[in-house]
Formats: C-alpha cells, sequence, structure tokens
C-alpha cells in the first residue's frame, strides 16, 4: 500500500520531522488530538498523556476528542487531561497541528477525518502494522506494544520531563494493550517504560482497578447472561475452535448499561481452552455489529478481520458486520480457513 510504514518503525527522519512539527508550533499555535472511535485505554491514555506533555512545552491551545458521541467511558472518566476533550463537532476544524492516536486508518477517525485535511500538518502515531500512512508524518511502530510506547518516544525527543499526570495516561495505554502484562508484546522494553512511568510516584494497584476490575452489578448480571448462550465449535478454524457470543443492544436495556460495558467481554471468552479463536459481537446499530477477535496464536486474526473490512494486531482484531447476526458469524466461520492460519492444526 503507497504510504504505508516500514516495517521496522520510524526512521530518523520520522522522528526528526515530527519534532520539527511541534516545535515549529508558534505561541497560539491549535493543536487537535484525536484518537480512534469507541476508544480504548490505549486511544484515550496514549492522546491523554501526550496532550498533558504538550501542555508542559507550552501549547496552550488544545483540544483533545473522538469521533462519535462524546460520553467518556465511566472506567477512563478519572484520567487526568480529560478536561481538555471536546465532542467531536467542537473540534476545531482548522488546526495548526492534528495528531491522531491508535488509528490504523482515517476510518476510524469517523466523522472527524476531514480534520486532517483542514490542519496545517497532520501527525500520526500508532502501532498497528496494518496502519495507511495517512499522515503528513506518520510515527507508525507495529513492534511497539501500545501507541503510548510512540508518543513516550516523541515526548523524550521533545525533552518534556514525564511527570504523575502523564505517566498515568501513558500506562493506562500500556497495560490496556499489553493485558495487564500478559500478552506476547510484553518485552523487556515494555517492562523498562512501566518502570520509568511508576517512577513518577503512581499507584498501579488503583490504576488496574479503576481501569479492569470495576464494573456495575448490572453489567455483572448481564456478562452472565451473554457468557451462558456462548457457542463452541471445534471444528471451526480447521480445527483450532472457535467461541463466540453475541448481545444485543436489548441486552444492553434490560440491564440498564451502557455500551462500553461490552469491551471487557472478550476477557472472558478468550479464556476458553477447546478454542483458539474468541468472538465477541455486540450490536452497535440496526443491523449493524462491532466484532472483536481474539487468537491464541494459531491464527492471525488481524488477516481475518482485514479481509472482513477491518483490522487490528494478529492475536486481536476487529471489524464492523452487518446485515442478520447469523451472517456475520458466517462470515467469521467462512473466513477462518486453512489458508488463514499461521500454524498447523494442534
Ligand atoms: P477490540 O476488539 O475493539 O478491542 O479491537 C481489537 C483490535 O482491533 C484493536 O487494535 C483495534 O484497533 C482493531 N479494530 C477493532 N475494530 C476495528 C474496526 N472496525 N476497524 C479496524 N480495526 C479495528
Ligand atoms: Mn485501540
Ligand atoms: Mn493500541
Amino acid at each position: 500500500m503507497s504510504g504505508a510504514p516500514a516495517p521496522a518503525g520510524p526512521t530518523d527522519a520520522d522522528w526528526a520531522a515530527a519534532v520539527a512539527a511541534v516545535r515549529g508550533l508558534h505561541p497560539d499555535a491549535r493543536v487537535l488530538l484525536i484518537c480512534h472511535v469507541n476508544p480504548d485505554g490505549d486511544a484515550l491514555g496514549s492522546m491523554l498523556g501526550f496532550a498533558l506533555g504538550l501542555r508542559r512545552l507550552g501549547v496552550r491551545h488544545l483540544q483533545a476528542t473522538f469521533p462519535g458521541p462524546a460520553g467518556v467511558p465511566e472506567p477512563f472518566r478519572w484520567l487526568p487531561g480529560v478536561e481538555l476533550l471536546v465532542p467531536q463537532d467542537d473540534a476545531n476544524p482548522a488546526p495548526d497541528l492534528v495528531i491522531c492516536f491508535d488509528a490504523a486508518s482515517e476510518s476510524r477517525l469517523g466523522d472527524l477525518a476531514d480534520r486532517l485535511g483542514g490542519a496545517g500538518t497532520s501527525l500520526v502515531l500508532d502501532h498497528h502494522a496494518s496502519n495507511t500512512g495517512f499522515g503528513d508524518v506518520n510515527l507508525v511502530d507495529p513492534h511497539a506494544a501500545a501507541t503510548s510506547v510512540v508518543a513516550l518516544g516523541l515526548l523524550d525527543r521533545l525533552g518534556v520531563p514525564l511527570d504523575a499526570d502523564t505517566a498515568t495516561g501513558l500506562y493506562v495505554a500500556l497495560t490496556t494493550d499489553t493485558g495487564s502484562f500478559r500478552f506476547e508484546a510484553t518485552t523487556p522494553a515494555v517492562h523498562e517504560m512501566a518502570a520509568r512511568l511508576l517512577a513518577t510516584g503512581i499507584r498501579p494497584g488503583d490504576i488496574s482497578r479503576r481501569v479492569f476490575d470495576t464494573r456495575p452489578f448490572g453489567a455483572v448480571r448481564l456478562f452472565g447472561e451473554v457468557l451462558g448462550r456462548a457457542t463452541l465449535e471445534p471444528a471451526a478454524a480447521a480445527g483450532h475452535g472457535l467461541v463466540w457470543t453475541y448481545a444485543t443492544r436489548d441486552d444492553l436495556v434490560r440491564h440498564d448499561q451502557p455500551a462500553y460495558v461490552l469491551e471487557a467481554l472478550i476477557d472472558s471468552v478468550r479464556c476458553t481452552a477447546e478454542a483458539d479463536v474468541s468472538c465477541v459481537v455486540k450490536q452497535s446499530g440496526d443491523a449493524e455489529w462491532a466484532v472483536s477477535l481474539r487468537s491464541k496464536g494459531a491464527v492471525d486474526v488481524s488477516r481475518v478481520a482485514v479481509g472482513l473490512g477491518g483490522g487490528g494486531h494478529r492475536f486481536a482484531a476487529g471489524f464492523t458486520g452487518r446485515g442478520p447476526l447469523d451472517d456475520v458469524i458466517g462470515s467469521i466461520r467462512a473466513a477462518l480457513t486453512p489458508a488463514l492460519l499461521t500454524a498447523p492444526p494442534a
């Protein structure tokens, strides 16, 4: 794909261009930060952590935003820097600099994609191998465990000292995308970065409890119902197995829950021993579904997701499904062909 980054990550020239884009801002410059739709801990944590770093550099006119409804999921409402968030319609249409976080393509920016054209310069910070290189300057490192690794790399090069507020966002991002330091992406460098962040005095126990281990009782009941109808298909994915479940908008209404509570569901589904691939299909419209896919390694789910119009990483990916639920599940089953397997059946 033209404009796609080298798999090796940003070059010295890319870093220099990003530093120049920030350093070249005049004191009254307007900077708009955007993260991907339906933002997760990496999207919000990287964006807000970086925003606070920019503020320390003296950037005064800062806005942060994401596409879609303006509400921040409860687990992230306490993050330092949330006061910088504005609804998408209030986002400056022509900022001097726009910076995008954790979005592999413009489509992940929804209605805010037009801000790229309206901006003086666009800078992309990301870690998806599928990133299309849609910025004027692209800092895309497919080897980075989270976008916050790239964000900290840029803050370091800008000479911004780490403080606890900046570190909090970057830490939330790092723990989100490494599954609390459990996934394959958890390298020595990840632990070294975590050590730097923790050295600012942030409290990992408090942060983990707020982000991962707190949900309303209604969500606990809802999870029970949705997990109770999970389906195991041992023969799917050429014998590696598929486990899937779904949640409808009616389920949310019955339990009086907001949609974001469903984001944690995949973690309770993917532990199924008998399946390499796990899937949660979350209704997002009348005939529209947000699909989360996870793999334990035999299947490259990013290829499955890209084939169905989405994206992601090898072990965690997603796409938007359209039509009846059965068709969406059928499309996943059909995509799990032997050609997409990365290893022979166990
Ligand atoms: P999720 O299942 O929502 O936690 O997403 C897992 C991974 O897939 C993340 O890296 C997302 O960026 C990516 N992803 C999820 N949904 C989509 C989508 N509709 N289009 C592109 N990438 C997606
Ligand atoms: Mn993300
Ligand atoms: Mn990420």
